[in-house]
């Protein structure tokens, strides 16, 4: 077949995202998909509110384009800021996106401190540079290299990036350092994905900055990965831009019901959230105790931990057979490590004896 002459190389050279195989895993562990234990992409074990499958299954409204009034106003209460200053979004991934589309032109440049979530795989969609400045061995921020690559640019780094609690490390960003970052002549984006399992809030910063922005999901402390629901928090001026250019019903309707539903549960739902850092912080012992596996501290619902004696392929591999999931990474610099999601407590047991057995 003759090759598509009309695509340009950078988009060759991108990977497709290859959800993990959870038929074929199922299949040679010689379970079915629903006995797999998923440890391997940070989701919330105990799921949504169960008022969110009843209005789900209670709304008449899926035959109109949904209204963002009632779910902007709902989520400006739960985070304590203005309704003018929330923005949805198809999932965080989709407030990186529109980020990036905003703020960075083509050839600019996203500023990014790796390890950490695919920002770069979106900054190239965008055709946009990304300057990585590593952390440090102990995967702490380096403020300095920060500094030094947003002035080596000379104007074209645009937009930082920082999870806090940060992906796949768990550590998250003090507001110390955020106040040192946000001097910069740039927007900063903190995602916090996690913030519910830990870490201090840079919502208090808001009203300080006008270059901050908080992006935020429902995909791990509400149980919703599969809705795609996310928001961002922004000063009213950048909150109005990303409004502007965002596609007008870019959230379902399903995610507005699930959303608000989960708003008026957060009962529930929290309680999940304390069992999910308490079983952290039980699991991390536990494995600690394995002798072969060192947990790092971690506020979020995960354990990035790192491996002596055997290789991150052996762990995963020898735990997928027994239907197990955890992750591991083609970064080099994550060679020895492998990252596990906090389970229900019954998941977690079965994971340590699965690594006992190993
Ligand atoms: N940010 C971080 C740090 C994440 O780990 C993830 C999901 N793994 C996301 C954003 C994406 O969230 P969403 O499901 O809302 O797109």
């Amino acid at each position: 077949m003759r090759r598509l002459q009309i695509l340009h190389p950078y988009i060759e050279a991108l990977e497709p995202y290859e959800p993990p195989d959870l038929e074929g895993t199922a299949a040679r562990a010689g379970l079915r998909v629903e006995q797999l234990i998923r440890l391997d992409a940070n989701e919330n074990p105990y799921g949504p509110s169960p008022r969110v499958a009843r209005a789900l299954a209670e709304c008449r409204d899926y035959a109109y384009y949904p209204d963002y009034r009632p779910l902007r106003e709902a989520l400006a209460r739960y985070a304590g800021v203005g309704p003018e200053r929330v923005v949805l979004g198809n999932g965080a991934d989709e407030l990186i996106d529109l980020l990036i589309r905003l703020l960075v032109e083509p050839g600019q440049a996203v500023v990014t401190c790796p390890p950490t979530f695919m920002y770069r795989f979106f900054a190239q969609v965008n055709r946009c540079r990304v300057l990585p400045v590593p952390r440090r061995a102990d995967f702490s921020l380096d403020l300095d290299g920060v500094e030094r690559a947003v002035a080596a640019s000379g104007g074209e780094a645009r937009l930082l990036f920082l999870a806090s609690p940060g992906n796949p490390h768990g550590l998250s960003v003090p507001l110390d350092q955020l106040r040192r970052l946000l001097a910069l002549p740039l927007v900063v984006a903190v995602d916090e994905a996690y913030i519910e399992f830990g870490g201090e809030s840079a919502v208090a910063l808001l009203d300080e900055y006008e270059n901050l922005a908080v992006i935020r999901t429902f995909s791990k402390w509400a149980g919703l990965a599969g809705i795609r629901l996310g928001y961002g928090l922004f000063a009213p001026e950048l909150a109005g831009a990303v409004e502007r250019i965002r596609a007008p019903y870019n959230v379902g309707t399903a995610a507005v019901v699930a959303g608000l539903a989960t708003l008026a549960d957060l009962e529930t739902v929290q309680a999940n959230v304390a069992r999910l850092v308490a079983e952290r912080e039980r699991l991390r012992e536990r494995l600690a105790e394995l002798g072969w596996l060192e947990p790092l501290p971690s506020q979020a619902n995960f354990l990035l931990c790192r491996l002596r004696e055997r290789s991150s392929r052996e762990v995963v591999e020898g735990l997928a057979r027994r239907g197990i999931l955890v992750r591991r990474f083609s970064d080099p610099r994550l060679a020895e490590y492998v990252r596990i999601t906090v389970g229900r407590p019954e998941q977690n047991e079965a994971l340590l004896e699965a690594l006992r057995a190993l």
